[in-house]
């Protein structure tokens, strides 16, 4: 099957007894055994079936074996939101003492994991400029088992070159993680390129364009897992280890799991994942166009744009399509928020891969608790708006933008 017709017929394991053709809500917390042999060898893993709504629940496992079957994983868990997603997998995989080199620019709150939380427990996270291959080895020591990034950063929209970090990490025995929101796994292919887990913030376009908050991990089949002391006892697992020890530890003792409803939503919005990413892409190059042109712009961030220095990379990555997000520098601030204030179709709001085009003024708001040269660092200027290009009709986009420029 091609992309959209797993992302429409996913990967039932038992088929509904009523032939639905969306995998029914099953909102209850728990299921029942025949018999306490059942019981005793489903907790004993076993015997595979659903016990406990927090642990497992065949609305959300339909859900996970259709993001699994588009991307080409070992398996996929979801969870609450983006960001349970991210702290599952590093809890999952790392111990005191260890430590992660993750790119710098990262979506706030990303960084704030690891700066502010994780280090507490003895995580350290070593963060380097992602487009520079040589501080990616330099970082690299005896206790680091994972490097992360995300596959376009925003709002600096830069393109880390994938092939050449998980050339260089694999070849020191250490995982590729990504951040695959802004990509999806329409756009990129993680796993033909070698990483070894892919997060989503399915919160955005995964969802159906905003519908829920949820977030996705896939195990992309690529690394044994040996040599992790945080998966020691759950060696016997081989290469499930790391979606063992997260399903019956990590996962299990966090709590925070996907809702059965959020799972059937964010299901029927991969149905039309696809068609929504084409009409985005379509959008966001147009518009980046648009505001190329304006004499008032001193930027714009797109690696659609030909004169990006990402363009090449972009290209080859992310199948000749560049996603939905851009940012672009006005003056100075108040003609930031002039520009905002005078926008009627666009939203001012906090989030991206909404099918409404959303915009926001970074530094202000989700950047807001970062010293200036930190927010430097992060091309986080206070010139800089950050927009997340939805499907409304490009001509209703270009109106608004233009009025609101003048
Ligand atoms: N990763 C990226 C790239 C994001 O933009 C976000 C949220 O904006 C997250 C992760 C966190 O996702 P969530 O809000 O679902 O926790």
């Amino acid at each position: 099957m091609e992309f959209e017709t797993k992302a429409l017929h996913g990967d039932i394991l038992k088929k509904d007894r009523h032939h639905s053709i969306k995998y029914p809500i099953y909102a209850g917390v728990s299921f029942s055994f025949e018999s306490a042999e059942d019981m005793e060898a489903t907790f004993a893993f076993k015997k595979p079936a659903h016990a406990y709504s927090r642990i497992s629940n065949p609305t959300v496992e339909a859900f996970e074996r259709k993001v699994n079957l588009l991307e080409g994983g070992r398996g996929a868990i979801a969870l609450a939101s983006g960001m349970a997603a991210i702290s599952n997998v590093f809890l999952n995989l790392l111990q005191q003492g260890e430590n992660i080199v993750s790119a710098s620019s990262l979506f706030g709150n990303t960084y704030s994991l690891f700066s502010n939380l994780i280090n507490k427990f003895g995580i350290e996270t070593r963060f380097i400029d992602i487009d520079d291959l040589d501080q990616v080895i330099q970082a690299i020591d005896d206790k680091t088992r994972a490097v992360f990034l995300e596959t376009i950063s925003n709002p600096k929209m830069n393109v880390p070159d994938i092939s050449g970090i998980v050339e260089i990490a694999h070849s020191r025995g250490v995982v590729v993680i990504v951040d695959g929101t802004v990509t999806t796994p329409y756009l990129f292919d993680a796993k033909a390129f070698g990483i070894d887990v892919v997060v989503h913030s399915s919160t955005k376009l995964l969802s159906g364009g905003a519908t829920s908050v949820g977030g996705v991990i896939i195990d992309l089949g690529t690394s044994t897992w040996s040599g992790f002391p945080s998966l020691e006892n759950h060696k016997r697992k081989g290469e499930w280890a790391f979606l063992a020890r997260l399903r019956t530890e990590v996962y299990r003792d966090l709590g925070a799991c996907m809702a059965p409803h959020t799972a059937y939503l964010q299901s029927l919005g991969l149905e039309t994942l696809a068609l929504r990413v084409e009409k985005v892409c379509d959008n966001t190059l147009k518009v980046a166009k648009l505001l190329k042109e304006n004499k008032k712009i001193k930027t714009v961030n797109y690696p659609g744009l030909s004169e990006s220095p990402y363009h090449a990379l972009a290209k080859k990555q992310f199948k000749n399509r560049f996603g939905g997000v851009l940012s672009f520098e006005l003056a100075d601030k108040q003609t930031c928020f002039t520009f905002l204030n005078k926008l009627k179709i666009i939203k001012r709001a906090s989030n991206l891969g909404d099918n409404t085009s959303l915009v926001i003024h970074p530094a202000s708001t989700i950047f807001r608790e970062y010293t200036p040269e930190k927010k430097e660092s992060m091309g986080v200027s206070d010139e800089l708006i950050r927009l997340s290009v939805g499907i409304e009709n490009f001509e209703d986009l270009k109106k608004d933008i233009q009025q609101a420029l003048e």
